[in-house]
């Protein structure tokens, strides 16, 4: 960018020692579009470069989500996970079922989503 700056300013010192003639004029139209176009061009590359910024930050995020969701689950943290669940027989209808420990060991109700009735009534 810089660089076609100074070519500017250098045509521009060109055509200003040029004598006053009709080419003069020309030039000095011409130079006067380099002028916009290249103001232009900067402000779009400045755009750019701030887009490329939050891309950046965009592209981090993502890496950042994807760790959390695909953090790796060890054999171990299934086992545990299974290991949540107990299977019992219904006491009535004498189905199996899978229930949390938990909630067999804190509750005296599991209703029996088979027969409707109380499953670990004893
Ligand atoms: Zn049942």
């Amino acid at each position: 960018m810089n660089d076609l700056k100074s070519k500017i300013e250098l045509l521009k010192k060109e055509v200003s020692s040029i004598e006053y003639d009709k080419n003069k004029e020309v030039f000095d139209g011409i130079l006067s579009l380099i002028d916009i176009l290249s103001e232009e061009v900067r402000a779009l590359s400045d755009r750019q470069e701030s887009l490329e910024e939050n891309l950046e930050y965009i592209d981090e995020d993502i890496i950042g989500l994807q760790d959390e969701l695909f953090e790796e689950v060890s054999i171990e943290d299934l086992m545990e996970m299974e290991e949540e669940y107990v299977e019992i027989k219904c006491n009535n209808c004498q189905k199996p079922l899978f229930i949390e420990g938990d909630t067999i060991n804190n509750s005296s109700i599991i209703p029996c989503p088979f027969c409707n009735k109380n499953a670990i009534e004893k």
